[in-house]
């Protein structure tokens, strides 16, 4: 029998929680075998230490384009109204090069963080005109190497009372947007503008993502319309929606109701927790209310449902890390987690369920790409309770990141 060959080896990693250890041959970017103690002659070994391996965390949802602006907004209310008004000031500012600055900051953060995967979204309209959606075109290929990421052009500020946001979306789309995104609630007609949208993605045969009924009001949604139009137009697992906070105000029964809904229709959905927490509830002076859709609920019945970063140090969130380790952390303890399995549908919603919700592959397997990262944790559950710490990645099979494990260092 001939040795089995292969350029990188790593060597004694978990693949499930507490699980035997395993070993991970790579050949020409991909995953050769997986196996405990391959017999193998490889270019490279590497020592995995027992650290937990997996494909790598997904964002769903950021804005690379308005990331890093605390230095030109002002917070008073803590408002998404103020958000998005001081967000739209700032945005006449943006030039590519500026843009291009704080993006990769972020991208940056996110890659040795463990991150190999995001959607982000980037307004076009006439304050930003396409400035910002050049600079993120250079920023998703200089940053290729270590990160897929996907463009979605995103009307923020409403599209059926401008006309000229709309030819920017065409725009975009035609040079190089991958998807298209709107937001119903900043629009004079919600409903006209899920059709325009909608239309939109059609003509240029993209998937739809739309920032959803963010407030606490469970009667007013644009659900009914968005669900509509993907049923009506068999959109049916390429559309998703955002936020949708106000699931958080509703029945128990009235949420599984909207969860058979979406389920059917191939509805997917993100939670931001770090924004829904600093933007909802602004006008209870105690007992602030959560303002979290349950994605975890959802997931439970069918749903694909994520969680993601959104924003990053502006005025919709003036905090962040871009790590996906800690959200899912401040998801599963916001939502009073404690059972394993949805401690560890929790970590899904970070990893395999976000890649589902962008139609991508995601897992070890043999054949797939070799994106590999090693987080200091016993797997999932573990690395929710934790915040399991990213200590190196592979993209394709090359090194993108090392972080190195802490060290003790004794007298
Ligand atoms: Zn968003």
């Amino acid at each position: 029998m001939t040795m089995r060959k292969a350029d990188l080896l790593i060597r004694n990693v978990l693949i499930a929680e507490n699980g035997p250890a395993f070993d991970i041959a790579i050949e020409a970017g991909k995953i050769s075998a997986i196996g405990p103690q391959l017999k193998c002659e490889a270019i490279t070994e590497h020592d995995g230490e027992g650290l937990f391996a997996f494909a790598g965390f997904v964002d769903s949802h950021i804005h690379l384009d308005k990331a890093c602006i605390l230095d030109r907004c002002t917070i008073c209310e803590g408002t998404l109204a103020e958000a998005v008004r001081e967000t739209s000031r700032a945005k006449e500012g943006f030039d590519e090069e500026d843009v291009y600055r704080r993006a990769a900051r972020v991208v940056e953060k996110a890659i040795v963080s463990g991150t190999n995967r995001m959607r982000t979204f980037v307004e076009v309209d006439p304050r930003a005109g396409l400035r910002s959606f050049e600079a993120i075109k250079r920023i998703r290929r200089d940053y290729a190497f270590a990160i897929d990421i996907e463009i979605c052009a995103f009307a923020q500020e409403g599209l059926t009372g401008e006309p000229d946001t709309l030819a920017l979306l065409q725009a975009a789309l035609r040079d190089g947007a991958d998807l298209i995104g709107g937001c119903p609630y900043t629009d004079r007609d919600p409903v006209a503008h899920v059709r325009q949208v909608f239309d939109l993605a059609q003509v240029h045969g993209t998937a739809v993502d739309f920032h959803l009924d963010f407030d606490l009001d469970p009667d007013h949604t644009s659900l009914p319309a968005v669900i509509d139009e993907t049923v009506a137009r068999g959109y049916q697992g390429r559309v998703s929606i955002g936020h949708v906070t106000n699931l958080s105000a509703m029945a128990p029964e009235r949420v599984l109701e909207i969860a058979s809904l979406l389920g059917n229709a191939g509805v997917a959905l993100t939670v931001l927790p770090v924004t829904d927490l600093f933007l909802t509830g602004r006008d209870a002076d105690r007992l602030v209310p959560r303002g979290l859709a349950p994605a975890h609920l959802l997931a439970r019945h069918g749903v694909t449902t994520s969680v993601a970063t959104n924003n990053v140090l502006n005025p919709f969130t003036p905090f962040g890390d871009v790590s996906l380790m800690r959200m899912a952390n401040l998801y599963a303890n916001v939502a009073q987690l404690s059972r394993r399995e949805d401690i560890e549908a929790v970590f899904g919603m970070v990893g395999a369920r976000a890649a589902a919700l962008m139609r991508q592959p995601h897992g070890l397997a043999t054949g797939a790409p070799a994106d590999i990262v090693l987080l200091d944790c016993e797997g999932p559950v573990d690395a929710v309770r934790t915040v399991g710490k990213a200590v190196r990645g592979w993209k394709d099979g090359k090194q993108t990141f090392e972080n190195g494990r802490p060290r003790l260092l004794r007298p």
